[in-house]
């Protein structure tokens, strides 16, 4: 699916000023971004006009509209859209694609599951998302797109990931439904019974170079068990991955749609829960209180309403969506309503990398949110899940130049999140890209 933006683009890359020559002869390394609208601080402010002045991939300063433009400075001009801070998912899987059968995901080599994460980054980053954190990748595919963007040899952008997703035996994030040897070949490693082998597990993902550590503690819908939904961890083994996490400096997240799943995993100290479909009342409690986050992915269940009844998914798997499906919003709706922190997530990959900005609207009209409350989900909000306030989140003086405009008003309407007509990821304008 296209980002419906390719000509607007380029419509607009046209009416930037050429790369003007630098004193030494290179292209300048300050642009000036005069903005019509710019909401700098998605928790407070209202639109209003801006020069955005950004310099080597920091924002330097925000002067007045009308301010002269720094001598040498490549002047982009944003009319008729308004610019808010680079978008940030706390919830994908870059190296997977939706869709594939049982047999096809077999078939999938780590190496081409790399290549797929790189396509996958640029259609993220095209569509105005400059930060993701990836919470499930077979052995090192996240790690290598995530270095390779930083490196600067492809675009993308900034990804913070996991590695393999932690599990119990026989659980979501292990392989079941073949041979058992041939389960075995395809199984990720990352399985573990009791506190001393879970531990274990996570201080292997942080040697592999995870940035934070995502665990499976209740079933899932798009694995081969039929054990529905519920939790599969034991209170040791969670306290043990919290723990060990917290002393290896690592944040974690928890898949959990089982209430029970989710309770035991706030009750454990995880940072995040991802899914909460069956999140009960008294949970919605222990969440506010313990200030854990809630990432809501409402567009992984328009993944599942877009292929149940379609012979993709194999019978265990049809039963599961459809029990999730008549959740679709509900968690979100009491998490909000009850004072939960809300980070932005999508789970890109059990839909279409590159519509993402789809999210913004289920928010709004499942979740019960303003569109400015979503939009501080996913700018200030998912910042301070990752931990990385300081560095993105506002357009303000010395932090990473991540911007975005969008056509429309996206405080009044969530569908301008659809409408990406600019992206700067640390100071580099995206090229436009063809329609995919
Ligand atoms: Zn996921």
């Amino acid at each position: 699916m296209g980002l419906g933006a390719g000509p607007a683009i380029a419509a607009f890359l046209l009416a930037a000023a050429p790369l003007a020559a630098a004193p030494g002869g290179g292209t300048a390394a300050v642009v000036a971004i005069r903005a019509e609208r710019m909401i700098a601080d998605p928790r407070t402010d209202r639109a209003r006009p801006a020069l955005v002045i950004v310099e080597d991939g920091r924002i330097r300063a925000i002067l007045p509209p009308d301010a002269p433009v720094p001598e040498g400075a490549r002047l982009v001009t944003l009319a008729g859209v308004t610019l808010v801070p680079g978008l940030i998912d706390t919830h994908v899987h870059l190296t997977s694609n939706p869709g594939l059968n049982f047999l096809e995901q077999a078939r999938i080599t780590p190496e081409m599951a790399t290549a797929t994460g790189i396509a996958n980054a640029r259609i993220t980053l095209q569509a105005g998302f400059t930060t993701v954190r990836d919470v499930g990748s077979g052995r090192m595919t996240a790690f290598a797109v995530r270095d390779a963007i930083a490196r600067g040899l492809v675009p993308g952008p900034r990804v913070l990931a996991s590695g393999a997703s932690i599990s119990i035996i026989g659980g979501h994030a292990d392989v079941s439904g073949f041979r058992p040897e041939v389960n075995d070949v395809l199984a990720s490693g990352a399985t573990c019974t009791g506190a001393e082998e879970c531990a274990r597990r996570v201080r292997e993902a942080a040697k592999r170079g995870a940035d934070h550590v995502k665990i499976t503690a209740t079933g899932g819908v798009l694995s081969q068990q039929a054990r529905g939904l519920g939790l599969h961890f034991t209170p040791d083994e969670l306290r043990a991955i919290t723990a060990t996490a917290r002393s290896l400096g690592l944040r974690v997240a928890s898949h959990a749609h089982g209430d029970d799943g989710i309770r035991a995993s706030v009750e454990a100290g995880v940072d995040s829960i991802e899914h909460g479909t069956f999140m009960g009342a008294d949970t919605v409690a222990a969440m506010r209180r313990r200030g854990t986050w809630f990432v809501p992915t409402l567009m992984a269940f328009q993944g599942l309403a877009d292929r149940v009844g379609r012979a993709i998914y194999t019978p265990a798997v049809e039963a599961k969506a459809r029990e999730a499906l008549a959740r679709w919003g509900a968690a979100l709706r009491a998490a909000h309503a009850g004072g939960v922190r809300i980070a932005f997530g999508t789970d890109a990959g059990v839909f279409e990398h590159g519509r993402n900005g789809e999210e913004f609207a289920l928010m709004v009209e499942k979740g019960g949110m303003r569109p400015r409350e979503a939009l501080v989900s996913a700018t200030t909000g998912a910042a301070a899940l990752l931990g990385l306030e300081a560095e993105i989140g506002t357009i303000a003086p010395g932090k990473a130049a991540d911007l975005v405009a969008l056509e429309g008003d996206p405080l009044a309407d969530p569908s301008a999140f659809t409408r990406v007509r600019f992206v700067m990821a640390a100071g580099r304008i995206v090229s436009p890209g063809e329609p995919h």
